[in-house]
């Protein structure tokens, strides 16, 4: 067995008894050269001669040594006995491959050993495409932001029944909903279970002030603004909530006859992308100014006062979206901004409406419909409609959050084996 030592940068073919000379024609399935980069203390494989290496510091390999005491196969997690903090003075001593087991050894410093096998370091390697595969296929897909126009093409349809008994289907459609925010189900039964039954083929309901389910009716002296006949521009749900629920799905029991109820659709992260483009001034200011979301009422014997304060577009420390805020009945007149900030904040949402009104897509769904989208990403509106003694339009809604769908995503995706391919 080979093995390097920490005083000097090495570079040895590893335990394999073909590989002994020094041409790489002899390199074989079992063979992986092993070597260290001492600088930036790294551990390099190599498991074909040319093929881009593997790459791991090795402080991160102590972390994460695998061997009883430091991990726990049935948790599937870190031990903290002995290792109650990470102690960065332990290096690196020895460094072998064993071709037998297919598994890097490795000696510390503090008198520890440590093995991996290739298999788990393949799966965690540090090198930009792996690190990036690993993101796209098991962390979340990439979002794909479209425009209205572009509606057709992107939509997809999924049947009830089969989203209930086939999770082939389902996988699909939470992939669907993650990468471009909206999928429409179709023939859902006319009934009361359907988005209990949906939402707990993905995990749970999410509940809120207005309880599990509710009902979209026009009624008189409602209590919410959505509860009215009238055109309802367009807005996420629920803003005034840090932990805003975020995958909205809404039933149509029965649609309007009337030339409305129309449902308006706009990719807000790509709306977001075009005033960025356009209007860099109005992009910062409408991703940099706080706002006042608020709903204040009652819901059967529940009070409520809900505030929470956010940008209407809301971005992570690299930049990339990760929420949009937006509905005018829930805006409060509560502006918690220097006076300064006030006329610039409007004239830039004047901007941002008037985009993500142009970039909308409309459609009308039909009974036995369920309208499924991104409650973080995307805004949605209804045009006016009228109701008669006989046609009464009713939606029923309900909420899911991404954390249970991600996470059922991923069970699936790894049940159905769609990591190797
Ligand atoms: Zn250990």
């Amino acid at each position: 067995m080979l093995t390097s030592n920490s005083s000097s940068y090495s570079n040895s073919n590893g335990n394999c008894s073909s590989a002994s000379s020094s041409s790489n024609s002899s390199f074989s399935s079992s063979c992986v050269q092993v070597s260290r980069d001492v600088q930036q203390q790294l551990v390099l494989l190599r498991l074909l001669p040319d093929s881009p290496g593997l790459q791991f510091p090795e402080i991160w390999l102590r972390d994460n040594c695998q061997c009883s005491t430091c991990y726990m196969q049935q948790t599937r997690s870190r031990l903290p006995q002995g290792w109650n903090y990470l102690d960065p003075s332990v290096r690196l001593q020895q460094l072998s491959w064993c071709a037998e087991r297919q598994s890097l050894q490795i000696s510390w410093s503090d008198g520890h050993k440590s093995s991996f096998p290739l298999s788990w370091l393949k799966e965690r390697d540090f090198s930009p495409a792996s690190r990036a595969r690993y993101l796209r296929d098991c962390y979340r897909p990439e979002q794909r932001l479209w425009s209205g126009t572009e509606f057709q093409r992107i939509q997809r349809e999924f049947l009830y029944d089969e989203l209930l008994h086939n999770d082939e289907a389902l996988l699909q459609w939470l992939h669907q909903l993650a990468v471009y925010g909206l999928a429409l189900v179709k023939q859902a039964p006319l009934d009361s279970n359907v988005l209990r039954n949906l939402c707990n083929r993905v995990g749970f309901m999410r509940s809120t002030t207005y309880g599990d389910e509710w009902s979209v009716k026009a009624q008189p002296g409602a209590s919410n603004y959505a509860y009215l006949a009238a055109p309802l521009p367009l807005h996420t749900d629920m803003p005034y909530f840090e932990y805003k629920p975020s995958i909205t799905l809404l039933h149509t029991l029965q649609q309007s006859d009337s030339p409305g109820g129309w449902n308006l659709l706009s990719d807000a992260f790509h709306v977001a992308d075009l005033l960025r483009q356009r209007y860099p001034g109005a992009f910062k200011v409408l991703s940099e100014t706080p706002v006042d979301w608020a709903d204040i009422g009652s819901e059967k014997n529940l009070r409520f006062h809900n505030i929470w304060r956010a940008p209407v577009i809301n971005l992570d420390a690299n930049g990339r979206y990760v929420r949009i805020n937006l509905s005018i009945p829930q805006r409060d007149s509560h502006f918690s901004v220097p006076a300064e900030q006030v006329r610039p904040w409007y004239e830039a949402m004047a901007l941002f409406m008037r985009l993500a009104n142009e970039q909308a897509c409309t459609f009308k769904t039909t009974p036995g419909d369920v309208l499924t989208f991104d409650n973080v990403r995307m805004v949605h509106g209804r045009t006016g409609y009228d109701d008669t003694e006989q046609n009464i339009r009713h939606i029923v809604g309900a909420f899911l959050d991404w954390d249970i769908a991600y996470s059922r995503w991923r069970v699936l995706k790894n049940d159905l084996g769609h990591y190797n391919k």
